[in-house]
């Protein structure tokens, strides 16, 4: 029996020399490295400014700041998303509205996102419908819109560009699963006012723990890179703080190790891509299994996960169960942010509120998938899934 991993990192002698490279110098943070691999990000994405933070969720969290979201604002986003793109709301006391995802892709519906920003801009009974049932003020005030590209495939963008200008809402576009993505050959993370990317060790390129931000705007980005630093602003000594900060420095060590990694994204996309093609080669026509679909609006998929779905009938945890068994490790993907218990706790979400999040929610599997798995692998864990769906 094989054993594969679920997800791997993709390193190489390069990495290894960039990171000991650190260890031979006194600086171990805020030193050469970490303004390198902002320049690295800078240039990839054509951005003005790249902030690098100490993981994803840090760099959200200061795009929250930045955006000028308050306690009581309201926030339209994905529960089908990891729950760190809503976390970042609650952590300032803000509510995240949810709206229903698209079926081929599961990103967030940009026809749901105009109008709810339609009847929450309009406040008072309109709105009603859109809040949870507890937790949240109709005559709050409609910040911005945080959508997600799901599984490394962006957003439909255009759509949601085009709410957020009529009601004058920030865009925070969570590009954490899509370094490299395209939206009509535009880069995800590009596409709204703020974008954010991560590195934890299964995502398209890692740094250890690590994040990203990019954006045109000097001014948010100068305050994010103080509240990053403990809130010392541009002329404060270390222990002036203009503002109430944070420790989200991304240390020397990772970011070299992430330069390396950026000047491989390419190289990485085009295996993980390899990988995806092998499974849906594999996986084609198998009854009972639906393969991932890319949007005709995604003109490069950057691979981060390969969710299969099962067939409602299925038994998806004997499925996973029975793989397991084989050697072969397997993850529901996602588990809907409306159900987790601290926030039905919180704002009183019941099964039923977004179905079709909550349908994906419990018929994605997924697979082991890295850019470093071979074809015979990839085989492996088909001829597994294939002979556990006859016998099921
Ligand atoms: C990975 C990820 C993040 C950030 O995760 P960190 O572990 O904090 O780096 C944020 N949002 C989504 C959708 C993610 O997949």
């Amino acid at each position: 029996m094989q054993s594969i991993p679920l997800s791997s990192p993709d390193l190489t002698d390069a990495e290894r020399q960039a990171v000991s490279a650190v260890l031979l110098t006194p600086y171990l943070s805020m030193g050469s490295e970490i303004k390198a691999f902002e320049n690295a990000f800078e240039a990839l994405t054509g951005c003005q400014c790249a902030i690098g933070v100490n993981s994803g969720t840090a760099g959200l969290h200061l795009c929250v700041h930045a955006a000028g979201i308050q306690e009581g604002d309201l926030v339209i986003t994905t529960p089908f998303s990891f729950v760190a793109s809503t976390n970042v709301l609650l952590f300032e006391r803000a509510v995240p509205i949810f709206v229903d995802i698209e079926t081929l892709t599961g990103n967030i519906d940009p026809h749901l996102v105009e109008a709810a920003a339609h009847d929450l801009a309009a406040r008072g009974h309109a709105a009603r419908r859109w809040l949870p049932p507890r937790g949240a003020s109709e005559t709050a005030p409609l910040k911005a819109i945080l959508p997600v590209d799901v599984f490394g495939q962006p957003a439909d963008m255009d759509g949601i560009q085009q709410t957020a200008q009529s009601y004058r809402l920030k865009v925070i576009e969570d590009s954490c699963e899509a370094l490299g993505a395209e939206y009509k050959g535009r880069l995800a993370g590009t596409l709204g006012d703020y974008g954010v990317f991560a590195f934890y060790p299964n995502k398209q390129i890692t740094t250890g723990e690590g994040g990203c931000i990019v954006t045109n705007d000097a001014q948010a980005a100068g305050r994010m890179t103080a509240l990053r630093n403990q809130g010392r602003a541009p002329g404060d000594t270390w222990l002036q703080h203009t503002y109430l900060g944070y420790n989200y420095r991304l240390d020397e060590m990772s970011a070299a190790l992430g330069r390396v990694q950026l000047k491989r994204l390419d190289e990485l996309l085009i295996k993980r891509q390899q990988v995806a093609d092998w499974y849906a080669n594999h996986l084609q026509g198998v009854e009972g299994l639906e393969i991932p679909t890319v949007a005709s609006t995604t003109t490069r998929m950057s691979w981060f996960v390969y969710v299969v779905r099962c067939a409602p009938e299925l038994d998806r945890s004997a499925i996973a169960a029975a793989l397991g068994k084989r050697g072969i490790p397997t993850r529901p993907y996602f588990l809907p942010i409306h159900l987790q218990p601290y926030m039905v706790e919180k704002f009183g979400y019941r099964p039923g509120m977004f179905p079709i999040a909550e349908d994906l929610g419990q018929r994605g599997l997924a697979l082991p998938f890295s850019s470093v798995m071979t074809q015979q692998q990839v085989e492996y864990v088909c001829e597994g899934l294939r002979e556990v769906l006859r016998n099921s």
